[in-house]
C-alpha cells in the first residue's frame, strides 16, 4: 500500500489531474519514436528508453507518462482506467496553444509545426526555428 506521503506524490506536479483518467500501455520504443516530448515517468522520473521490452504507459492526452511500477503502485490510488493500448492517438501538443503539432521529416530528425501559432519546432520542442523564408 502506497502512502499519502510517497515521495513519487511530492515530485510530480498536481498529481489531482491524474486521477479517473484513461491509460493507455504502451513500451518505450513507441513513445521515444513517437512521443519523444515524453522523457521520463512523472512520477519517479525514471528515463525513457528508446527499448520495446520496456513497459510504460501514457495518458490519452499525452501529456505524462508512468513506469510500469508507478503504474502498478498508483493505479488504485488514482483510479485509473486501463485502455488496451490498440489507438492511441500519438500527437504532440504546441508548447504554446496546447493545439496538435504536425510532425514532418527535416534531414535526420523531426519537426514539429503548429498551423495555429505559425511556429516550427525542433524536435525536442526547446527550441523554436525559424521559419523557412519562402521563394520569391
Ligand atoms: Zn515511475
Ligand atoms: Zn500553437
Amino acid at each position: 500500500m502506497i502512502e499519502k506521503d510517497d515521495w513519487r506524490l511530492i515530485v510530480i506536479d498536481d498529481p489531482e489531474r491524474l486521477k479517473n483518467i484513461y491509460i493507455n500501455p504502451t513500451d518505450g520504443e513507441e513513445i521515444s519514436q513517437n512521443a519523444p516530448h515524453l522523457k521520463s515517468c512523472s512520477f519517479c522520473l525514471d528515463s525513457v528508453n528508446d527499448n520495446m521490452h520496456q513497459k510504460w504507459f501514457v495518458t490519452e492526452d499525452l501529456s505524462d507518462c508512468i513506469c510500469e511500477e508507478c503504474y502498478n503502485d498508483f493505479k488504485d490510488m488514482f483510479k485509473w482506467n486501463l485502455l488496451d493500448g490498440w489507438d492511441i492517438e500519438w500527437f504532440v501538443k504546441c508548447p504554446q496553444c496546447g493545439g496538435k503539432l504536425e510532425r514532418t521529416p527535416y534531414e535526420q530528425d523531426y519537426i514539429y509545426f503548429c498551423k495555429k501559432c505559425n511556429v516550427l519546432y525542433s524536435e525536442n520542442l526547446d527550441d523554436e526555428l525559424d521559419l523557412p523564408s519562402e521563394k520569391t
